[in-house]
């Protein structure tokens, strides 16, 4: 299995897919503007979204680390899915980056115009605040981070 997940709808389940119970810490650091993984005490494998067990090692064990946010695009698709009820909807960008911390992530990829995405350019990841309220995080060029 390789490739860009496929997504085919505008509710992107990356906000949906980690058990709030025990994530509230992330939800909390994103507010802060800080960018949360878990990582295993026992075999120091990093986990992003943060998983409260270890899939590796199946160890409970897992501490808080702050993320740098900094990453490469790995790849991306443009989805152009719309909905009668998304006609006012813009298409989007979903990327996958790899972080400075060798974590691959899932997000939005917004600020940047279609023509100048390139594999390979420098992202980092920021917490938004969606519509509806939700806190999720997209990635941004590097370079406009202003
Ligand atoms: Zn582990």
């Amino acid at each position: 299995m390789s490739g860009l997940p496929v997504i085919k709808s505008r509710k992107l389940e990356i906000t949906y897919n980690i058990p709030i119970s025990k994530t509230v810490r992330f939800w909390e650091g994103l507010k802060e503007g800080k960018i949360l993984a878990t990582k295993c005490r026992n075999c120091g494998k990093l986990h992003f979204p943060p998983a409260a067990d270890c899939g590796q090692c199946l160890s409970s064990d897992m501490e808080w680390v702050e993320l740098s946010g900094e990453g490469k695009l790995i790849t991306y698709t443009h989805v152009i899915v719309r909905p009668k009820s998304f006609q006012e909807e813009q298409p989007y960008t979903v990327a996958i980056a790899e972080l400075k911390e060798g974590v691959k992530v899932l997000a939005w990829l917004t600020d940047v115009k279609r023509k100048d995405i390139k594999i390979g350019m420098e992202l980092k990841m920021v917490p938004k605040q969606l519509s509806d309220g939700r806190i999720a995080y997209v990635f941004k060029p590097l370079t406009t981070s202003a």
